[in-house]
């Protein structure tokens, strides 16, 4: 595997420090109620970055009592949508003066490349807050005309207090489809991050402040699921929830607004996503691309292309190339120039991957390359090549969430697609070939959100996403996602006074 010799001079990490690890709420950091804190580690190494205020069900009440009053009564939803869109472009402003150390934060707390969250992730953040500061005055509703003689209208309403729960693989991305949609239509927040990447949403936070929202708009609790999540989750005073993580936390979500008071819910999951490349692809880009969707961000994406379907009389040359292609992925410290991939998130999803590569060597897959620990400390794994993988095992079945590539070999369309959707979830597909009536057909057949035809992972602000399935409820990102964060509300009055 490469290594890539880096010297200490290459580690890129501009200076960074934790400046924030209380509770946000109301526009003040706090200590938990409880007094408690618990620690985020360096996923390099294991060692402890340092301790963050734990949230409970008690600052999950204060939380949104604070973000009740901004909605009810303070000026957030009052003011004008203009005002409300100049805050969030000086907010982006802010993240673009301050984007290395959000960067550099991120990679600390995550273990992303840097290269990456510098030069992508905190940019593409940056876009989608202005994406949606463009929507916050363009959102309004309609005249309709109606049987008899009425004046009927809508008025597109802020829905109120949104919860929002997010997970650790992308935490500033899924910070900004969350917070921007929702706070461009005028909602207050209270948002809680995954436990293992507290420390950017509150960095970030701050920054809102400066740029001048006002107290009690976007509240942020760093804390667990089942405690801090589940309160968020089961509030009577909370509007609506949004959710992005697995599958089986998305179905006690959806139990925990309906046993309270049927909020709205829209659900992010899990998936497996086919790749399929076609017999008249060029397989050299197909090679590239199949492995970017498999492996890009150390292969922790809910989109993630994990079912690499091959045509049979291209499927031993791609194999070829496939695992050279793995064996050249550079691995090593994110901070380093160059590094295509970091350390698994924690001990227990490094555990987890690597006891699902045993699961496909035990059923029987060809192990091509990887298959283990990388180095001695913190919790890389090889980049991994599994080929003859079929359908009913594990690793083409379950999500893995690490660097594992499972390569099954097809005959025809019929037959790929039929497989390709047969899987609990429908997030995303990946299509490579060069003829238009293969793509059409695959592009109609898929029962996924989105289809990445020739190309994968292009994400843009104005892109809807989101899954079929078992893979989620409602989309993200785009004019789509708005009606997540909006009451419709029918207007009717008569066109002329009625004589009583
Ligand atoms: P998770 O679904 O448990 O966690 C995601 C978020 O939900 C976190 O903020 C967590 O604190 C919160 N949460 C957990 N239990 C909760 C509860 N009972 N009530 C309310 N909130 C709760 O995911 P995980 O344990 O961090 O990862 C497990 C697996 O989930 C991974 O191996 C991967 O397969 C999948 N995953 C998917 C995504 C995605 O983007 N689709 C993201 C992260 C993890």
């Amino acid at each position: 595997f490469s290594t890539a010799a880096l010297t200490e001079e290459e580690v890129i990490i501009p200076p960074v420090q934790v400046e924030h690890t209380q509770l946000l709420i109301n526009g003040q950091f706090v200590d938990a109620a409880s007094g408690r804190t618990f620690p985020t580690f360096d996923p390099r190494s294991g060692d402890l970055i340092t301790h963050v205020a734990e949230g409970d069900e008690e600052d999950i009440n204060r939380a949104v009592f604070a973000a009740r009053e901004a909605f009810d009564d303070g000026p957030w939803p009052r003011m004008t949508a203009y005002e409300r869109s100049k805050i969030i472009y000086r907010f982006a402003d802010l993240l673009e003066k301050h984007n290395d150390e959000i960067a550099a934060l991120e990679t600390w707390d995550s273990g992303k490349p840097y290269e990456h969250t510098a030069n992508v992730e905190i940019p593409k953040m940056t876009r989608l807050f202005r994406y949606f500061a463009g929507w916050a005055d363009k959102i309004h509703g309609l005249t309709v005309p109606a049987d008899g003689p009425y004046h009927v209208q809508t008025l597109h309403e802020p829905i109120g207090v949104a919860g929002q729960i997010i997970p650790w693989n992308f935490p500033l991305m899924m910070y900004a489809w969350k917070v921007g949609p929702a706070l461009a239509c005028g909602n207050t927040v209270v948002l809680k991050t995954a436990e293992h990447t507290p420390l950017s949403a509150l960095y970030v936070s701050k920054l809102f402040h400066e740029a001048g929202l006002p107290p009690g708009v976007l509240n942020i609790i760093s804390g667990f699921g089942p405690t801090a999540g589940a309160a968020l989750a089961s509030h009577m005073d909370v509007d609506k929830i949004a959710f992005t993580g697995s599958t089986g936390t998305g179905k006690i979500i959806l139990e925990l607004a309906s046993k309270s008071n049927l909020k709205a819910v829209t659900l992010e999951l899990g998936g497996k996503s086919p790749f399929i490349v076609c017999e008249d692809a060029d397989i050299d880009k197909a090679v590239e691309l199949a492995h970017s969707a498999v492996f890009f961000n150390q292969g922790q994406c809910c989109c993630a292309g994990s079912r690499t379907f091959v045509h049979e009389r291209v499927y031993d040359e791609f194999i070829e190339k496939s695992k050279a292609r793995a064996m050249r992925r550079i691995v090593g410290d994110p901070f380093k120039k160059g590094v295509e991939q970091g350390p698994q998130i924690d001990k227990a999803q490094f555990e987890k991957i690597l006891s699902c590569i045993r699961s496909g060597i035990e059923s029987g897959a060809t192990l091509e390359t990887g298959g283990e620990r990388f180095g001695t400390k913190g919790y890389f794994i090889q980049p991994t090549v599994f080929s003859d993988v079929q359908d009913d095992m594990a690793i083409a079945t379950e999500e893995i969430f690490g660097p594992v590539q499972s390569i099954l070999k097809f005959k025809d369309l019929d037959d790929v697609i039929q497989r390709a959707n047969k899987s609990r979830y429908g997030l995303a597909a990946g299509v490579f070939t060069n003829n238009i009536e293969t793509a059409n057909t695959l592009m109609r057949s898929l029962r996924v959100g989105t289809v990445w035809i020739n190309c994968y992972f292009v994400f843009d602000a104005a892109i809807p996403f989101g899954g079929y399935k078992m893979s989620g409820k409602g989309r993200e990102k785009g004019a789509y996602c708005l009606n997540n964060y909006l009451q419709v509300k029918a207007v009717v009055s008569p066109l002329k006074n009625p004589a009583w």
